[in-house]
């Protein structure tokens, strides 16, 4: 197994930009215990997408990815973000049950699909899911907010852009009329509350300048990780941004389609568009 985070620092002119990837991991640990077949649980992957962005480090940015599947357990969620009713045994220090965790996907996710296919056979017990926490969400997390803490220290300011894949179809979640999702990307800063609105503007207008069709907190408005270490007025912004995976890939043979380059093309111009602002911003 390889390590569970991978971290790549910057090898062009630094800028104080931090990529991270949480979702595109495909290693599955020996002691995840699902009894689902595999395919199910990689339809909740976000494919290739440590791929898209790989270009972040030469630009000057920091890239960090997650090895291991979201599915095993999710750096997006908060790692309170469990259903004590789902884990077998007293956990500690419980607040209360989000929605996703109630529906099976929180920080362990129990469901899989539209027909809430129970993952595993059993409750995992709270070692088991503390042991997940410790070995893959705190390191995941470590690194997030050390790159960000010291890019931020350096410049005084620090953009962060947290990159994911949507499926071409709304979640049940959404509850959309049209179940087919029509917007190309989407970004999300939590309704204005984790990046600046310029900045925000910037990278809407920057996608939207290559023709494609992108929507702003339009259902996939962010969740943990944009929310955890943003500070927009301290001059901390963290940014969602999700790619439509009908631009580079075909669910049912699980491959890359011809869309795949000119959608890495696309993220690569503009990761070096951000580092640029980044630079000229904090000069
Ligand atoms: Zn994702």
């Amino acid at each position: 197994m390889p390590a569970p985070v991978i971290i790549k620092k910057p090898t062009g002119n630094h800028a104080p930009v931090v990529f991270d990837s949480p979702h595109s991991g495909t290693h599955y640990p020996d002691d995840f215990d699902y009894v689902i077949p595999l395919t199910r649980l990689q339809w909740a992957e976000d494919p290739h997408i440590d791929e898209i962005f790989a270009a972040a480090p030469e630009s000057g940015a920091t890239l960090i990815t997650a090895t291991f599947p979201r599915t095993y357990i999710d750096p997006n969620r908060a790692a309170t973000d469990i259903d004590p009713d789902q884990v077998d045994g007293d956990w500690p220090g419980f607040e209360d049950v989000s929605h996703r965790a109630k529906a099976g996907v929180g920080l362990i996710r129990t469901a899989s699909g539209r027909d809430k296919t129970p993952i595993y056979e059993r409750k995992l017990t709270v070692a088991e899911v503390q042991a997940r926490i410790d070995a893959y969400w705190t390191p995941y997390h470590t690194a997030v907010r050390e790159s960000l803490n010291d890019a931020h220290t350096q410049s005084g300011a620090v953009w962060h852009v947290n990159c994911h894949s949507m499926s071409r179809f709304w979640p049940p979640v959404y509850q959309r009329a049209e179940r087919r999702n029509t917007n190309d990307y989407t970004l999300g800063n939590r309704d204005g509350t984790t990046a600046g609105v310029e900045f925000t503007e910037f990278v809407r207008a920057t996608l939207a300048g290559f023709g494609f069709k992108v929507a702003v907190n339009d259902g996939q408005k962010g969740v943990e990780l944009v929310r955890a270490y943003s500070d927009p007025a301290a001059e901390r912004h963290s940014l969602q941004i999700e790619i439509n995976q009908r631009l580079y890939w075909d669910g049912r043979s699980r491959e890359k389609t011809d869309g795949f380059d000119e959608q890495k093309k696309i993220m690569t111009s503009l990761i070096q568009s951000i580092c640029d602002y980044a630079r000229a911003q904090t000069r």
